[in-house]
């Protein structure tokens, strides 16, 4: 008997195991009772619930679970059945490779050890893997084939609830919902918040299909659902071009999704209360100054102190410094500078949709593999090279497209300074940094030559901005 002492437990719910509803509880326990009797102690309990792990949902539990193998805090894996652990081949392939990596031999299920360097631990895995992925294929297999058939004529789903934007027969628009649909798309595009666009359609008085109110995650669902752009989507794919007519380009579609399914993207900001944050340079000594409020008044400060390395030589009042950077912000919006930025940006919409389709290209490349795989048609080293191939150059590719997006903004405001100018103080603070960003990529503010003066003095300020 060997000791390990740092165990993971790994237990999932599945349901395609009709009253399995406690399964997870007994899962647990079965895997506990399994570690103390081996004399083990268990670091970590994973638990997913997830409805169907076919379908290639997500099971953050499990990601962690690898993660912590791959930085070698895991010595052992207990789980009560492979199924739980994969449901298609190729993850068993992405766990085996992980395990081997970090040197983890140990994976028990409660049939027995499979020992990962062993060839017949090894083989039986695949072999459960294999059943796990037959069985479940098998069960949706009769509703799959026909569901599949109607997807690829491009016809829409008629089951559930009517999709936002679309009437009852789901080809014909409705107009107001459609209408909101836009307006939010060219909002987030030109860089306001998630946040704020949510809270622009609560207020809106146009309210989700099912009445309830808008909140962040179904705005993001409606405004990166491929439908939006003409695209039928069938289990998660898309799968032919709809019968519809879209609300949305497809440009836009892909715009929409780099920037609201980018992982990175942090989704619950705290409001910003200064217009000009992180675009400020202290002119003294080049630090990036901060918000620094005294009393009532706000202000920007250079700092000094353990965490902050300025002079802590210059502040500078907000209220009209912004006031002043404002006025100059919508003023270069309707200079002739910004007119040749509006039409060198036609080439931006052309070079976007290029990037786009290559990324996803390489995107459904990436998919085709793994079901080659899983269909037996290539073997593990056929798809570790062909993905070898491809994944470099998708990488570089979505940067690219990253690049090439951040570019819209000033497409969505130049031209538009009387106009924002009017709605200014209406806007809320997320919607002003986002114009201010557009053109402004940042400023040195000076010292101060007249103590006392009123208002801003348009010379300490040395504004940076965009080409
Ligand atoms: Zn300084």
């Amino acid at each position: 008997m060997t000791t390990r002492r740092a165990v993971a437990l790994y237990a999932r719910i599945s349901q395609d195991r009709s009253g399995d509803e406690a399964g997870v509880t007994r899962q647990l326990r079965d895997c506990r009772v399994e570690a103390e009797r081996r004399g083990w102690v268990v670091a970590e309990e994973y638990v997913d619930d997830d409805v169907s792990a076919y379908s290639g949902k997500r099971r953050p539990a499990y990601q962690r679970m690898l993660r912590d193998i791959t930085e070698g805090r895991r010595d052992a894996v207990v789980v009560w059945h492979m199924d739980r652990l994969h449901r298609r081949p190729i993850e068993l392939e992405q766990f085996v490779s992980t395990c081997e990596q970090a040197g983890l031999r140990d994976v028990v299920t409660l049939l027995g050890q499979v020992d990962l360097a062993n060839n017949d631990g090894l083989l039986m895995a695949r072999l459960l893997a294999a059943v796990a992925a037959n069985e479940s294929a098998q069960k949706s297999l009769r509703l799959k084939s026909k569901t599949r058939e109607i997807a690829e004529t491009g016809r829409p789903t008629m089951g559930g609830r009517r999709p936002f934007g679309f009437a009852e027969d789901r080809i014909i628009h409705e107009p107001a919902e459609a209408a909101v649909v836009r307006e939010a798309a060219a909002r987030l595009l030109a860089g306001e918040s998630l946040t704020s666009v949510t809270r622009w359609m609560q207020d809106s008085g146009v309210p989700t299909v099912s009445g309830a109110q808008w909140r962040t995650h179904s705005v993001r669902q409606v405004v990166t659902n491929p439908r939006m752009w003409g695209m039928r989507v069938h289990q998660g794919q898309v799968i032919s071009a709809g019968t519809w007519e879209p609300i949305l380009t497809p440009e836009q579609g892909e715009r929409l999704r780099r920037l609201l399914l980018d992982p990175d993207r942090r989704t619950n900001r705290t409001a910003r209360r200064y217009l000009l944050s992180g675009m400020l340079t202290c002119g003294r000594c080049g630090a990036r100054m901060v918000s620094a409020p005294r009393e009532d008044v706000r202000r920007y400060a250079c700092r000094t102190g353990p965490d902050q390395r300025g002079c802590g030589g210059i502040y500078v009042v907000a209220d009209p410094l912004e006031r002043f950077v404002a006025e100059a912000v919508l003023h270069r919006l309707d200079s002739p500078q910004m007119h040749d930025a509006l039409t060198g940006n036609e080439h931006d919409d052309a070079e976007v949709a290029g990037w786009a389709a290559k990324v996803q290209e390489d995107e459904r490349k990436l998919l085709d593999l793994a079901d080659m795989f899983a269909d037996g048609e290539i073997d593990r080293v056929g798809m570790k090279r062909a993905r070898e191939q491809i994944t470099p150059r998708l990488e570089v590719n979505r940067r690219a497209l990253a690049a090439a997006n951040g570019r819209d903004q000033v497409v969505e405001y130049a031209g538009r300074g009387v106009e924002l100018r009017e709605a200014w103080d209406g806007l809320d603070l997320s919607r002003q940094v986002a114009v201010v960003k557009a053109v402004l990529a940042g400023a040195t503010v000076l010292p101060a030559t007249q103590r006392g003066r009123r208002g801003f003095d348009p010379g300490r300020l040395v504004p940076d901005w965009r080409a």
